[in-house]
């Protein structure tokens, strides 16, 4: 990257949660070059194929460039910041006054800096008096966070990556990392070949994750929770459980193990429900019995699930029962998909969240309103995204603020989602492209935003380390920072003093202030330590993992107990019997699986402007068991139809070893705006698990018609 004499800047990958750092230098053409950050303690100087290419999608060509309203049905024109911003303002105080504070909502991005996120929360929950501000993080880890804070009264991951080089068995569990997070998946990988670390894959469909296990287990769909229930009994019968830590730190054990042996009282009868070999479950079962550090990864697999809370608490109960959690190479490990869902975490961006880890108690709503001097502050958790968007079709929510992300593409019932955005009475959006299916359900006013290279300001990663995302290009047009929109409209709704921020680093400071205050240590959540930092040590800040307290601070949580419930012990949950939110028919006889590809995020609006990461797998596809397939007669590379009883789209199909029968795998990558096969969001059903209200997005019933 120093090959153009240009000094590198030091940022992060706006991609996935594994939070690489990167080195960017200007080449002096308006683009720049890239590389890995050989001091970034996520990645010592690895990139994937994503990070690598990112210098590929620098250009302006697809960037919105310019604020833009329309009038009535007429098209969008070019208008002035202040006008744009007097609308938003003017929208959101008229709804308010005629339908109250709920008929007004924000929806958010996990590719959001932790900046915008903050000033987002803090006008809707403390100055507009509603906390309907969720994010597409709902989409990815929102079942982590209600399991974290169901076991250990905290959304707080115990451990960090070194575990990951430190373990001797490392579990996968809903995870394609070699694909998702490739970087992480590397340094197993590395662990594997010094230390000769063990590596079991636990998901339904054999991915390049599964082909690179010692043990793979092709579980049922939505049975995860099965395979730990029955690990749960077999620890406790071969006396392979930590006595004294259950006693000393944990709460409803004995309920929890009773209602593991009612689900799975031995092997045999675990290995049946979750639909594996018996002797595949005994030798997982006898590994992770026999080794002392034990990491379980888990991933969309996971939480993408009508029972995603259930499945994390199963996985934590069995790390909680060995006391395996929080000492080096050992702990349940959420990987985190976005790369700023763990920054948004952090200052409320779920609409049950209030900022700084906060709840919506009393006491919480009471100690956040002071801090902000907020008039209007929300005293009860908003909608959560998919029961957002079935608000906005009833016609309950009438204004909406989208920033950064595409829920005409990437929420469940997708058709209905942009029905329901095409009858808002008002509809803003912030992004920095000037075309998605969001951007085409007409919205009355557009705003353009920086994107990565442009943005300053902080990430954090899956192993809670706060990062710096630098700028190294200059702002094209007019795009201006998410949060500094925010704040103009904050201002025009009266409120100067609460949003007088005049840079990254001052919202940063009040964020890390906030989450120091009257915190007394009854808070995971604390960056009292990063509270005072100047403009020169926020710019100079080097990736930093909290805690940040002051001196002498752990990496890891819980080690020695001392979880944030109110007797400071963790909770066991006892696990409930799974079950797929909806069965196969006969009209809908296949399971449809959704996820990502290697080389492509979310929609594509980003790596789809690079020809190296679009030459891996150029058109959107649905893998399909050969067996079903010829039973079917679908031929490899043939059209097929993938439809649900809410949407369908047509697409090229691959016949794939690896896909179970019965089941159909379709990546969420491509929409309308990237080719002519449809949406895949629309066939999703959206049914919610009841804790995190994250939708279920691995289990559809669909059926498959040759075109
Ligand atoms: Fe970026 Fe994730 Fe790849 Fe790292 S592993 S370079 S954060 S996409």
């Amino acid at each position: 990257a120093a090959s153009s004499g240009r000094p590198a800047v030091r940022t992060t990958c706006p991609y996935c949660g594994v939070g690489c750092g990167v080195l960017a230098t200007l080449d002096g053409q308006g683009g720049a070059l890239i590389a890995g950050d050989p001091e970034h303690p996520a990645n010592f100087g690895r990139l994937c194929s994503k990070g690598s290419a990112l210098g590929e999608t620098l250009g302006l060509e697809t960037r919105l460039l310019h604020p833009m309203a329309r009038e009535g049905d007429g098209p969008l024109l070019r208008i002035g910041w202040g006008t744009a911003l007097d609308r938003i303002a003017s929208a959101f105080r008229d709804t308010i006054d005629r339908h109250g504070p709920d008929s007004v909502a924000l929806y958010l991005s996990g590719q959001l800096l932790t900046e915008d996120y903050y000033a987002a929360n803090k006008l809707a929950k403390g100055f507009l008096g509603t906390a309907n501000v969720d994010t597409n993080s709902r989409l990815c880890m929102a079942s982590s966070v209600a399991g974290h804070r169901r076991a250990f009264g905290s959304d707080t991951v115990p451990g960090c990556y070194e575990d990951l080089d430190e373990a001797d068995l490392v579990v996968l569990v809903g995870s394609n990392a070699a694909w998702c997070h490739p970087v992480l998946f590397r340094r197993i990988e590395a662990a594997r070949a010094r230390r000769g670390t063990r590596v079991v894959v636990i998901d339904p469909r054999r991915t390049a994750t599964g082909d690179e296990a010692d043990l793979f287990l092709p579980v049922r769909a939505g049975m995860d929770s099965i395979v730990f229930s029955g690990l749960l009994v077999r620890l406790a019968e071969h006396g392979a459980l930590d006595d004294a830590y259950i006693a000393a730190h944990t709460s409803g054990f004995e309920a929890t193990l009773a209602a593991a042996r009612e689900l799975a009282p031995d092997v045999a009868t675990a290995a049946r429900a979750a639909g594996v070999e018996a002797e595949a479950l005994e030798e997982f079962y006898r590994l992770f019995e026999r080794t002392e550090r034990v990491v379980t990864c888990y991933s969309q697999g996971v939480n993408q699930s009508a029972q995603g809370t259930d499945k994390v608490n199963a996985i934590i109960n069995c790390h909680l029962a060995t006391g395996r959690i929080g000492r080096p190479g050992m702990g349940p490990f959420s990987l985190t998909g976005q790369p700023n869902a763990m920054g948004g975490r952090e200052v409320g961006g779920l609409a049950n969240q209030l900022a700084a880890h906060m709840d919506f108690s009393p006491g919480s709503v009471d100690r956040v309103g002071r801090f902000w001097q907020a008039p209007h502050m929300a005293t009860r958790e908003g909608l959560k995204a998919v029961a957002l968007f079935d608000a906005i079709a009833a016609g309950k929510v009438k204004a909406l603020w989208v920033m950064g992300t595409n829920p005409a593409v990437s929420l469940p019932r997708a058709d209905g989602v942009r029905e329901a955005l095409r009858g808002l009475d008002f509809l803003a959006v912030s992004d920095n492209v000037a075309a998605n299916d969001t951007l085409g359900c007409r919205p009355h006013l557009v705003l353009p935003a920086l994107a990565w290279g442009e943005k300053d300001g902080t990430v954090t990663n899956s192993e809670r380390r706060i990062s710096r995302q630098r700028a190294f290009l200059s702002p094209p047009g007019e795009a201006k920072a998410d949060w500094w929109a925010i704040a103009q409209v904050g201002k025009r709704l009266g409120h100067a003093a609460a949003f007088k921020w005049r840079s990254a680093a001052e919202v940063f400071r009040e964020h890390a202030a906030l989450s120091a205050f009257e915190n007394g240590g009854t808070r995971d959540f604390d960056l009292s330590g990063l509270a005072g930092l100047d403009d020169a040590a926020f710019d100079a800040l080097a990736p930093v993992q909290w805690p940040v307290r002051g001196a002498g601070e752990s990496k890891r949580f819980f080690a020695e107990g001392g979880f944030y419930t109110s007797d400071r012990k963790a909770c066991f949950v006892p696990p409930r019997r799974p079950e797929l939110a909806r069965a196969t028919s006969e009209a809908y006889p296949f399971l449809l699986n959704t996820g990502r590809i290697r080389d492509q995020w979310h929609t594509m609006t980003r790596s789809g402007l690079s020809p190296r990461l679009g030459a891996h797998l150029p058109v959107p596809f649905a893998e399909i068991n050969a067996e079903d397939a010829a039973r079917l007669g679908i031929t490899d590379g043939a059209m097929v139809r993938v439809a649900s009883a809410h949407g369908a789209l047509a697409v090229e199909a691959r016949l794939a070893a690896g896909q179970p029968r019965g089941t159909v795998f379709v990546p969420i990558h491509w929409s309308e705006a990237t080719s002519s096969c449809g949406r895949l969001g629309a066939l999703v059903a959206g049914d919610t698990d009841p804790a995190s209200g994250q939708p279920e997005a691995k289990a559809t019933p669909v059926t498959l018609v040759p075109v």
